[in-house]
């Protein structure tokens, strides 16, 4: 065992992008951070795997947002290597593709005049009789584009991604992910193309040349030149509190446990597992409500293709129930130096379950077999075309928004409060449903709260309308329902 002895350090726990914008934002404030990362690689969901040489995206993730400083911190990161990208996705539904997001041509003629009228007809009747309380998603959806549009573009994908009804999952998720999108803003966005976006009608987005993971292994390196360290296999197993301060991080790595002092501490582990490595522990009512907290997790099951061209979308989403896959991404259209060999394209089908589940826990051979049969099922590529596979799992990429989770959230949250060196920030770290740009605002408010006395509430990034920050035309809020649920 080592005990790290020497100054307090300012103490941040992973390196994802919410942990490393923290680590950053304390350089900038003349603090030199001590980043710990569990795992073995940089970027925490929003990392890009190798596998020989192929580069894949936990998912696809596109660099978009309302804030200008995040804006700028990518671009200073990256320099040219962050490109700009355009955006085309579809829906795979009943054997056709229609374009996401909706443009009502192409769904009219996908559809059909007699299902285009139907969902016309559903669309006026649930304007006039809407459901009066929303509640869930189903309620939000319905009221939003008619329940015929709800049925057809929303419920098989979403319930994929949720393992639960639609009738189960909170209003919440729908009210903030696909927040400025209604069957009317389809239709004004196809009426008057020059208009600003609704947020889930983004047509460009930015993507560094190697992955989201060349931002963040970029980054690190960066906290490390400037002073600050960023270590891998470090992980956060005990957080020693006292008189409402946490004293000392203790983190288990190769070397042994090492004990680290701590002035303040920036946590993006899971809130839940922040709770539970406390030492004395939280109160019971704490970790009752921890327990209540659930999330969903996915796998990526990675495939090398013998084909240059397999479509030409970023993804696709796959509204069809005859097939589990939810969605696949075909990385060179995101960059072509995802792949190594142009003649080839690496394709990832995204499989949504829950940790220790049927799918989860399918070997990874079956699992490549099952990519590779109904990618052929749905007439993407034969399967012999399929040279080689890996599968990736990610636990936890999901906070999910069931009916207990607020409650239990609330009480996390005033219990927290009462540290004063401690910050729960990012996605996990306060179960919200937060992208890159929001997780990091995250990390860089704590930061300036704690070091510079600013009072922003972290709380209301991606979540109230009333977070402006100075020059935003817009709130910083949802991006869309199409950064990864889209
Ligand atoms: C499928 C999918 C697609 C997405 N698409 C987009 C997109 O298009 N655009 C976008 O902006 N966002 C997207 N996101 C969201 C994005 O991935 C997250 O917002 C972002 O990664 C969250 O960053 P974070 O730092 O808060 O958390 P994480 O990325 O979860 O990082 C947390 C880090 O903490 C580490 N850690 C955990 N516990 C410990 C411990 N005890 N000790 C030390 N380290 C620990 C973890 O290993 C991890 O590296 C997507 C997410 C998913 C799941």
């Amino acid at each position: 065992m080592t005990i790290h002895e020497g100054e307090d350090t300012a103490i941040v726990i992973g390196a994802g992008p919410a942990g490393l914008a923290a680590g950053a934002e304390l350089l900038r404030q003349g603090v030199k951070p001590l980043v710990l990362e569990g795992d073995n690689i940089i970027g925490g969901i929003s990392r890009t795997q190798n596998y020989k040489g192929y580069h894949f995206d936990m998912g696809g993730h596109r660099f978009y947002t309302k804030s200008k400083e995040v804006k700028e911190l990518w671009e200073e990161i990256l320099g040219d290597e962050f490109l700009k990208r355009p955006r085309l996705s579809r829906i795979l539904y009943n054997g056709k593709f229609y374009k996401y997001p909706p443009e009502p041509i192409d769904a009219m003629m996908g559809l059909g005049v007699f299902e285009s009228v139907r969902v016309i007809l559903s669309y006026f009747k649930w304007k006039i009789f809407p459901h009066r309380e929303v509640t869930t998603f189903e309620h939000w959806v319905t009221n939003a584009f008619g329940k015929r549009l709800f049925q057809i573009f929303f419920k098989t994908y979403t319930e994929k991604v949720w393992g639960m009804g639609c009738d189960e999952l909170q209003a919440e998720w729908a009210a903030q992910r696909i927040q400025g999108m209604s069957l009317k803003t389809v239709l004004m966005n196809f009426l008057t193309p020059n208009k600003p976006k609704a947020k889930s009608l983004i047509e460009e987005f930015h993507y560094p040349r190697l992955g989201p993971g060349m931002m963040w292994e970029t980054c690190a390196e960066q906290i490390d030149e400037k002073g600050g360290q960023v270590k891998l296999e470090t992980k956060a197993v005990r957080l020693v509190h006292e008189d409402q301060q946490i004293r000392k991080v203790v983190a288990s790595c190769p070397e042994g446990d090492t004990h680290y002092k701590a002035s303040t501490v920036f946590s993006s582990m899971p809130i839940t597992e922040l709770i539970f490595r406390l030492d004395p522990p939280a109160p019971d009512h704490v970790i009752k409500a921890a327990k209540a907290l659930k999330y969903r997790a996915f796998l990526t099951v990675c495939l090398i293709v013998d084909q240059d061209k397999m479509f030409a979308d970023n993804w696709i989403y796959i509204h069809d129930d005859t097939v589990q896959v939810g969605r696949i991404q075909c990385y060179k259209n995101w960059s072509a130096d995802m792949v190594p060999d142009q003649s080839k394209s690496s394709i990832g089908l995204e499989y949504f379950c829950n940790e220790g589940d049927e799918l989860w826990t399918m070997d990874d051979e079956d699992l490549v077999a099952l990519a590779t049969k109904e990618l052929e099922d749905i007439g993407l590529t034969a399967s012999d075309k399929v040279l080689d596979g890996c599968v990736y799992r990610m636990p936890k990429s999901y906070p999910v928004y069931d009916s207990d989770y607020a409650e239990a959230l609330e009480c996390i949250k005033e219990y927290m409060n009462g540290f004063k060196n401690l910050v729960s920030i990012g996605r996990n770290g306060m179960h919200r449903y937060n992208n890159q740009d929001h997780s990091m605002l995250t990390g860089m408010h704590a930061v300036r709260n704690m070091y510079l006395g600013q009072s922003v509430d972290i709380w209301k990034i991606n979540g109230e309308d009333e977070y402006l920050e100075a020059g935003e035309s817009e709130p910083i809020s949802t991006a869309s329902l199409a950064e990864e649920v889209k």
